[in-house]
């Protein structure tokens, strides 16, 4: 967990409930746990919840706060919803062992909050960015994803 003295730059306390999950990609050759360093270091307030690789999964902010993390401030995704960071990686397999990772902690954390896939959403779905970068070039799009990694 991040410092427990950078939680209200990362965010606040979140005082409604969990209405979804949004996924990224970091689109930087850092691991997680630089990025996490990173994080515990920085002045800006652009935030997750999780980061994931291939080695670790980071609980980087406590789920009962809202965390800044689609670039537009407090905006429906902030205040409702988890974000997921899946870290980047030149290697694809080495990139893959971490995006399992997170498909099996978002399939947890779906069960835990009662959240289906239509609760799932990516950056770009707020944002006009392309994150999650890496999902979006191996499957095109958010509906091939969840077809492929959510169909029970
Ligand atoms: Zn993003």
């Amino acid at each position: 967990m991040i410092d427990s003295n950078k939680f209200l730059q990362y965010g606040y306390k979140r005082d409604n409930e969990i209405k979804g999950i949004v996924i990224h990609n970091t689109g930087t050759d850092l691991s997680a746990r630089q990025v996490f360093n990173y994080l515990n270091k920085s002045k800006l307030s652009n935030g997750c919840h999780y980061l994931i690789d291939y080695k670790e999964i980071i609980e980087v902010m406590p789920l009962n706060y809202s965390v800044y993390h689609t670039g537009k401030g407090n905006d429906w995704a902030c205040k409702n919803t988890i974000a997921i960071e899946i870290v980047s990686n030149i290697d694809n397999k080495k990139y893959l062992i971490g995006q399992q990772k997170s498909i099996e902690l978002i399939k947890e954390l779906m069960k835990e909050y009662n959240l289906t896939t239509n609760d799932l959403y990516f950056h770009n779905d707020f944002a006009n960015v392309y994150c999650p970068s890496d999902i979006l070039r191996i499957y095109g799009n958010k509906q091939n994803f969840i077809r492929k990694e959510f169909q029970l």
